[in-house]
C-alpha cells in the first residue's frame, strides 16, 4: 500500500520591532517504532477512537519489521524493561539466552542480551529488535548506525 507523503514544515522563527524572538512550528509525528521524526502531524496520526496509528511502514526503520510482521514473524523491541520477557520467549524455544555485558565508561553493565552459545550466537542491544521467524529462527535487526540483519539457526 502506497503512503502519501507527509509535508515537512520548517519552523519559522520571527523577530518582531523589540526583538522579541518567536518560533511558529508544526508539530511532527515521531515513529512509533524507533522515535524518527517523520514529518508533519497529520489526520492519518490518530484513528476513530482517538489513538496513535501504528506509522512504522513509513520509517526506513522500521519498515522491514512491519513486512516481517505481515510474514507471520513475532517481534520484540529490545529494552531494560523487555529483556526479561523477551528472555523467557526465547528460552521456551530451548535456546539459551543472558544479558550481555560490556564496559561502559569503565564500569560493567549489561548492554543487551545475548542469543544463542558459541560462534553462532546473536547479540542483540538495547534499541534492537528481536525477532522470531515461523521456521524458528531467529534475528535481530538493528536500527541504528549500523543497520541491519543477523540471524542464529537453533
Ligand atoms: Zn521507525
Amino acid at each position: 500500500m502506497a503512503v502519501a507523503e507527509r509535508t515537512h514544515t520548517p519552523d519559522v522563527i520571527t523577530v518582531d520591532d523589540d526583538g522579541h524572538q518567536a518560533t511558529t512550528f508544526s508539530l511532527k509525528r515521531a515513529c512509533n517504532g524507533c522515535g524518527q521524526l517523520l514529518g508533519d502531524l497529520d489526520e492519518r496520526d490518530v484513528d476513530q477512537h482517538g489513538n496513535t496509528t501504528d506509522v512504522r511502514a513509513e520509517c526506513g526503520n522500521c519498515r522491514p519489521l512491519v513486512e516481517l510482521e505481515t510474514a507471520g514473524c513475532r517481534t520484540w523491541r529490545l529494552t531494560r524493561r523487555s529483556i526479561g520477557r523477551i528472555d523467557d520467549e526465547i528460552d521456551k524455544d530451548g535456546i539459551y539466552a543472558k544479558g550481555y555485558w560490556e564496559t561502559v565508561d569503565s564500569k560493567l553493565i549489561v548492554t543487551g542480551l545475548r542469543i544463542g552459545t558459541g560462534p553462532d550466537r546473536l547479540v542483540a542491544r538495547f534499541g534492537d529488535w528481536i525477532i522470531r521467524h515461523p521456521d524458528g529462527r531467529w534475528t535481530v535487526h538493528t536500527t541504528g548506525a549500523e543497520q541491519g540483519e543477523t540471524e542464529v539457526r537453533r
